[in-house]
């Protein structure tokens, strides 16, 4: 028998193809978690709005994670129940708009976005780049200075109890939760349930390692766009395919060992 798993997974460049937004690649594992029964936790810096529409084609009714780790929603019955793991996004606004008249640091966010700029920096339809907007723990980046003043701006955002991460085409503000501290209060729920987890963590970038370090299975995908960032644990594999390709494999080969293992 299978240990009690549960699949957690970043979504661009890794669920999801860097380029078309594509999870056909990996439809031959997605069938075998839904078959095995193992819940699969979208786990990235996506808001509520467009999670609900990726769970939706997915047919997904698994807890999910939200904005870097900031919200965890868990289904009850018919609502969903929301867990708020970081600072609220007006204060945070508050504190970087502050930061940004001080310092002079040049970036675009979110909040000073139409839909339109999102949708044409992303590849998102305008209706995507809305979703993508509406979010409630986090701000999102797009930074236009140097190296230098980003290494200010970290230091700074730190200092106020910040931190910034880089996700896959933006950087990322948020309190001080992440998306591995998200999904140790997961397991803490789960646990309350009687059971005892075993995690397969999957995502291509810096901002999805302290998810990897929390997981007993890390997954790094490879990415289209830049090199596997540093990282270390003890049950690591890296995929060879990019995005969707790569996730197929990592579960599909990490599901055929484990039940090899268990016989
Ligand atoms: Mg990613």
């Amino acid at each position: 028998m299978l240990p009690d798993l549960i699949v957690v997974t970043d979504l661009d460049a890794t669920l999801l193809d860097h380029f078309d937004y594509s999870y056909s690649a990996a439809e031959p594992a997605l069938q075998k978690l839904k078959v095995l029964g193992i819940p699969l936790v979208l786990n990235s810096s996506k808001t509520i709005a467009e999670m609900q529409e990726i769970r939706h084609l997915l047919k997904l009714d698994d807890p999910f994670i939200v904005e870097n780790g900031a919200g965890l929603l868990v289904p009850e019955g018919a609502s969903l129940k929301e867990y708020n793991l970081g600072m609220n996004r007006a204060e945070l606004l508050s504190v970087i708009h502050d930061l940004r008249q001080t310092h002079g640091f040049k970036f675009t966010g979110f909040a000073d976005m139409q839909p339109a700029l999102l949708a044409e920096l992303t590849g998102l339809s305008e209706a995507g780049a809305k979703l993508a907007m509406q979010r409630n723990f986090t701000e999102a980046l797009s930074w236009e200075d140097s190296d230098a003043q980003l290494q200010l701006f970290r230091e700074k955002l730190q200092q106020a109890g910040l931190s910034l991460v880089r996700g896959g085409r933006f950087f990322h503000v948020s309190s001080a939760a992440d998306k591995g501290k998200a999904v140790s209060f997961l397991r803490q729920y789960y646990q309350r349930e009687g059971r005892t987890p075993r995690f397969i963590a999957l995502g291509d970038s810096e901002n999805d390692l302290p998810m990897l370090a929390v997981a007993e299975y890390a997954v790094l995908v490879k990415s289209p766009v830049r090199d596997f960032p540093d990282f270390e644990h003890p049950a690591l594999r890296r995929t060879s395919e990019y995005g969707p390709a790569g996730w197929n494999q990592a579960v599909t080969s990490l599901l055929n060992e484990l039940k090899e293992n268990s016989e």
